[in-house]
């Protein structure tokens, strides 16, 4: 039963044709048509397209996306709300502490009015007044254009997995949470002792790639209240807006999603059929008793695949059942089932997913680095965006409306465009690995936006990379 495969083919593994059983290993791996399965490099992208992930542009790309929503209030007011809007995004692009921080730097117009092209700079009780009022559903489309614009320029390409394959990796975490401060939308607990908490959380999904450093949010839904409803959200709720949501925004875009073991359950899958979406997700055996005794079963049967891989002292060591049902209640969800120990010594991690995949021998070592890159949303995205500037748990203000909910918005539009960079722009790319960490990088950047006057954050990146005068800026790098 068991096939083996050379060390060296780890590197070439992510294949991802399920035609058929595939009769010859040696010919799966040799064969040019399935070899081409490594990230594919920037190297592809025309020239010319690389502009689209320059910082600057894609300030603009922002910025055209928030002038599109309209403006409710009265004709005769003295801020924009594309000016509001934008004055938010900027205090997270520039990773300010807090509206203290952002409204001293109103004292820097200038490069607010130049690099941001606000033509009024708001107070920070202004700009907090005029963002509570816009709908959180009209931002979305900003994430919308960015992604569009990076797969028409073939720079997602660099993270396709499996072939064609975005992996899409989805998680729920909390942003807020007080005993006194609250809005319509707070979910509310009450505790043992009398006392009322008030929270705020979110539903992420971010495009991951087991290889690539970079990640890329794809919007949020928040978990809160929703309109006209009494009861508390919930995160499979949120998954179903967030789901419908995805596809209608990006219709085709072919997705994996990757989650957690609270997910498998059978509306959870009938759900991500329906949108088309496949998915590789966790599974424990105290939630799914059923499955894990049929996968014994048939395992005992003879009827299990398994391989065994051994690579840099490490065994990797793989079981796999096709077309098990997931439970007892729905027979006509069938699952395929992967279980993996990874052995290094005397330490054993040992893992479980279910998957739409077909398993074929050749696969698994695909689908389960697949699966274990869901963690790249909890270490990659909320811990990044918790520790690393973004102060995604301080409160900048919770507004009466939706301020809690933009201003989370704008947070992981900069993060977005902060990745965009990460993964395609030359000038991020050697700025960030000159100055060795990015809340290096944010303080340096603070500084010189703080200081000195720039026409582009492009300028405070050479700056930063070749030097300047102080006198008279002057790049000196190319230009
Ligand atoms: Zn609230």
């Amino acid at each position: 039963m068991a096939q083996f495969v050379s060390p060296s083919l780890i590197q070439s593994y992510e294949v991802f044709s399920e035609k058929a059983a595939v009769p010859d290993m040696k010919m799966l791996f040799t064969e040019n048509r399935y070899r081409d399965y490594n990230r594919r490099k920037l190297k592809n992208v025309k020239e010319g397209q690389m502009g689209f992930a320059a910082v600057d542009n894609l300030i603009k790309v922002v910025r055209s996306g928030f002038e599109k929503i309209k403006d409710h209030r009265a004709a005769n007011v003295s801020i924009s709300l594309t000016d509001a809007l934008m004055s938010g995004f900027a205090l997270f692009a520039l990773k300010d502490s807090s509206l203290l921080e952002f409204d001293e730097r109103r004292a820097k117009d200038e490069n607010l009015k130049q690099i941001y092209k606000l033509e009024q700079v708001p107070s920070d009780s202004q700009m907090r007044t005029i963002v509570d009022e816009v709908d959180p559903l009209e931002i979305r489309p900003v994430y919308q254009t960015i992604l569009n614009g990076m797969e028409e320029r073939s720079i997602l390409d660099q993270m396709k997995y499996m072939g064609k394959y975005d992996l899409l990796s989805v998680d729920g975490t909390e942003h807020y949470n007080s005993e006194k401060v609250h809005c319509p939308s707070c979910l509310i607990r009450n505790k043992r002792n009398g006392v009322v908490s008030y929270r705020h959380q979110l539903l992420g999904a971010t495009i991951v790639h087991p290889d690539c450093k970079a990640v890329i949010p794809l919007a949020p839904e928040p978990i809160i209240k929703q309109d006209g409803q009494t009861k508390n959200d919930c995160e499979q709720n949120a998954a179903k807006r967030l789901f419908a949501q995805i596809r209608a925004d990006h219709p085709k875009l072919p997705l994996i999603v990757v989650e957690d073991a609270l997910s498998p359950n059978a509306p959870h899958l009938r759900m991500l059929k329906g949108h088309n979406l496949r998915f590789i997700i966790g599974v424990k055996e105290g939630d799914h008793a059923f499955l894990f005794e049929q996968v014994r079963a048939k395992h005992k049967a003879g009827e299990s695949g398994q391989w065994e891989e051994r690579a840099k002292g490490i065994t990797h060591r793989f079981r796999f059942i096709n077309q098990v049902p997931l439970n007892e209640s729905n027979p006509d969800v069938l699952v395929n089932f992967l279980e993996y120990w990874e052995i290094k010594g005397d330490e054993v991690q040992h893992f479980c997913w279910v998957t739409d995949f077909i398993r074929y021998d050749w696969n698994v070592l695909a689908i389960m680095r697949g699966g274990r890159a869901r963690w790249k949303i909890e270490n990659e995205t909320f811990n990044t965006l918790k520790n690393q500037g973004y102060h995604f748990e301080h409160n900048f203000g919770h507004g009466k409306l939706n301020l809690a909910v933009n201003f989370v918005h704008l947070m992981m539009l900069a993060f977005l465009v902060d990745q965009v960079q990460q993964l395609a722009d030359a000038l991020f790319q050697a700025v960030l690995k000159k100055e060795g960490s990015r809340k290096r990088l944010w303080a340096h950047m603070r500084a010189l936006f703080y200081t000195l006057n720039f026409s582009s954050m492009a300028d405070i990146f050479k700056a930063l990379l070749y030097g300047y005068t102080v006198d008279q800026v002057t790049i000196l790098g190319p230009a």
